[in-house]
């Protein structure tokens, strides 16, 4: 058996398999990438080969073009197959649509890197699955204490309060496009809310994507004919149109956002967020530190975020754990 760190290296492209001669989510263009999900800071344009789920595949194409890799090399969730002699998979990471850990082995041992992920029940994604592995490579984007999600029942029950309430005013809520959007009108729906909601069109293609996989209800796009109309209403955009020129033509606007870093009164403050929703597609404290007992690997390397308190909190649950300083990973939008 040959310990992973003898054949995982992290290089400036990404992190990379060296008894393979491929990169895990690699920042820039290479021959070989295994891509775990299709947010930007993990799927990048310009690749030769990239093994991703089919679901993966569609979002990059739909983003970034049908040239925007060399090949495809579609894999379904526990499929295996060989890349330069390192049998690699793909297993549910429950974070968006088609997002996956790929566990990787090699000469007796096995790695697991986990991508982006999380616990809670969602029903645009299948669900996180526990994976058997040496070594457990796990993200840390909430890893603090202090941020623990609520169920997003309650979040939502929130939002429709607010709706209930201020029914002259204009719900906004700044959502990243991809997997929040689509995640947070699926909640909706399973509140009972069945009116259009309105989406800004930057969000269109990918809510589009998604029906092919879900139906997400009356849907209609924010154009300058009907914005004024939009009274009343539940409208979506990214978080960086809650303050631009586009929303002054929506009427008496109540500012919401859905993230993890809503938790955050302050930043929910400075972003002039009057409705601040905890939703998040990342795992909280508890869920992390669930996920380590789960997975139960022996060893287990920290990635992007707040490395400090998991690789502390996971030495103490007896593993052996250390941070994996990756560069370019920042889920800052979520
Ligand atoms: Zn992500
Ligand atoms: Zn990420």
């Amino acid at each position: 058996m040959t310990h992973p760190k003898a054949w995982i290296e992290v290089r400036r492209e990404g992190v990379w398999c060296k008894a393979g001669d491929f990169y895990i989510d690699p920042m820039q263009p290479v021959a070989r990438a295994v891509v775990t999900h299709s947010h930007a800071d993990h799927a990048r344009a310009g690749h030769g080969a990239v093994y991703a789920t089919a679901e993966t595949l569609a979002i990059m194409r739909a983003r970034y073009g049908d040239d925007h890799a060399g090949q495809e090399h579609p894999l379904a969730y526990g499929e295996g197959t060989e890349i330069g002699g390192v049998r690699v998979s793909l297993h549910p990471a429950g974070h968006i649509l088609g997002s996956a850990q790929a566990r990787l082995e090699h000469d007796g041992a096995s790695i697991v890197f986990s991508g982006d992920y999380k616990r809670r029940e969602d029903p645009t994604c299948a669900p996180f699955e526990p994976v058997p592995c040496d070594v457990f490579v796990t993200e840390a984007t909430f890893a603090l204490p202090v941020f623990r999600h609520p169920p997003i029942e309650g979040e939502v029950a929130r939002l429709l309060g607010s709706l209930q309430q201020f029914p002259e005013r204009c719900h906004l809520v700044g959502v990243y496009a991809l997997g929040k959007c689509q995640r947070l009108i699926m909640a909706l729906r399973a509140a009972g809310y069945d009116e259009a909601i309105y989406v800004h069109g930057a969000m269109v293609r990918l809510c589009e994507l998604y029906e092919a996989y879900m139906p997400l209800g009356p849907l209609a796009v924010v154009t300058p004919e009907n914005a004024k109309g939009l009274a009343g209403r539940i409208v979506l955009c990214p978080p960086s149109a809650l303050q631009d020129r586009w929303s002054r033509k929506l009427p008496d606007v109540l500012t919401a956002a859905a993230s993890g870093w809503m938790r955050i009164r302050a930043r929910a403050k400075q972003k002039g967020v009057e409705l601040p929703l905890v939703i998040s597609d990342h795992a909280d404290w508890d869920e992390l530190v669930q996920t380590l007992h789960d997975v139960a690997a022996p060893e287990v390397w920290v990635t992007h975020g707040r490395d400090d308190a998991l690789v502390y909190a996971a030495q103490q649950m007896g593993f052996k754990a250390q941070a994996l300083h990756l560069l370019g990973y920042e889920d800052d939008s979520e």
